[in-house]
């Protein structure tokens, strides 16, 4: 199965949060990093006034189910990133989504694929068209880049 992950970090190291981010990634059972985008210094959204990001997206190859997938993701954020369930949308050494899992469509309590918001956002869109530009969309059936080319949201997205 190929996956694509965002990961975003606005606390501490942020550059050696992403690249140890990457390589929990793959270190993860049955799972490859197969291509990595650049890293972006990317403005919050959300209202809070809170540090700018950086973001990055991965693809990989994983035989993990996509709840599987979350719990491993989840762990490295508690874990390895000592994250602490504070501000929604608020400071975070590490935060990692699943944009998309393949071509499926889950609406679930604990998941939501592809992720609800990533159409929206010029942070994962920029870095996904580097690495994805032809991936189509299962539910808006238009490109990564063509989703990107019709994103009206200007936050600074700033490739370092
Ligand atoms: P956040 O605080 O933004 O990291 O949101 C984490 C919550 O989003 C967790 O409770 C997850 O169960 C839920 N969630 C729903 N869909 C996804 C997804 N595609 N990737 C990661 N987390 C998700």
């Amino acid at each position: 199965m190929t996956a694509y992950i965002a990961l975003g970090s606005n606390q501490g190291d942020r550059e050696l949060n992403l690249l140890r981010g990457v390589a929990e990634l793959g270190k993860l059972p049955r799972t490859r990093v197969t291509a990595l985008s650049a890293f972006y210094e990317t403005e919050p959204v959300g209202g809070i006034p809170q540090a700018d990001f950086y973001n990055a997206v991965a693809q990989i190859n994983t035989e993990l189910s996509p709840l599987h997938l979350l719990d491993e993701l989840q762990r490295i954020e508690s874990g390895i990133f000592k994250r602490t369930k504070d501000l929604h949308w608020g400071p975070r050494p590490m935060d990692l989504d699943i944009l998309f899992y393949n071509d499926a469509v889950i609406t679930g309590e604990r998941l939501t694929i592809p992720h609800p918001r990533l159409h929206e956002r010029r942070f994962v869109l920029q870095p996904l068209a580097e690495i994805a530009p032809d991936l189509v969309h299962p539910l808006l059936h238009k490109s990564v880049a063509q989703l990107l080319a019709t994103l009206t949201s200007s936050e600074r997205v700033e490739k370092l």
